[in-house]
């Protein structure tokens, strides 16, 4: 499969060789001139990887970077910062931020392609699509499979996605909103009931006789916990 790229890029000569670099290496490409296209790139794509420039029109590099990585659905997106400095401290600053890698501008397009393609790896490798497991719930990523009390459980994208998420958060409350935003994305314009649909199904669905994993919170959302 493809993995989607976002280049964050305000010069449109930069971004339109770095655009072609990506895509005639097997990459889809995003790209977003200012901080509120890439924002809105993000929450509509979720890309797989950023490119960030450091100098943007409104807000820094830096500040976007610090932004997505304080949300829950962004904050494990790899970020390589793309710098036209070469001054340590803009290196350091951005890597404090988080930032995984830099790189400092003119650079080779084989350079970026294999620092990227290394970065892939790495995030791939460690959100290694891992098998879950959480009371008698085993959720299996690399084939959705879902099993609970080892009968096999079909569910749909919605809730599957749910599920790997209360999987992979266990034990938080969880408000209607924070799960609009993580499962269905932030620009999407559906309605805090839809999550409860979707909860109910979810119930149904894992139910056990031992443990009931999903408990609504009144007033504040939903929490799982095994
Ligand atoms: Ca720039």
């Amino acid at each position: 499969m493809k993995s989607t790229i976002l280049l964050v890029e305000d010069e449109s000569s930069i971004r339109e060789m770095i655009a072609y670099t990506l895509s005639k290496s097997g990459f889809d490409v995003l790209q977003a001139e200012t901080p509120t296209e890439a924002f809105s790139q993000i929450a509509d794509h979720n890309p797989q990887l950023i490119l960030m420039d450091w100098m943007l029109p409104d807000q820094s590099g830096i500040e976007i970077i610090r932004r997505l990585r304080r949300e829950n659905y962004t904050k494990n997106i790899p970020i390589i910062m793309l710098t036209a400095k070469s001054e340590e401290n803009d290196k350091v600053w951005g890597l404090e931020a988080g930032a995984d890698d830099y790189i400092t501008k003119p650079f080779s397009p084989k350079e970026l392609i294999a620092r990227i393609q290394s970065l892939l790896r790495r995030a791939n490798t460690e959100v290694a699509d891992k098998v879950i497991k959480a009371g008698n719930i085993i959720l299996d990523p690399n084939n959705h499979k879902v099993t609970v009390d080892g009968r096999n459980v079909s569910l749909g994208p919605k809730e599957f996605k749910l599920l790997k998420f209360f999987l992979t958060h266990q034990n938080k409350v969880f408000s209607r909103n924070q799960l609009l935003d993580s499962i269905w994305g932030q620009n999407t314009y559906v309605e805090e009931r839809t999550v409860d649909v979707h909860i109910l199904r979810l119930r149904k669905s894992i139910k056990s006789e031992s443990t009931n994993y999903i408990q609504t919170i009144r007033g504040a959302g939903y929490i799982f916990s095994a």
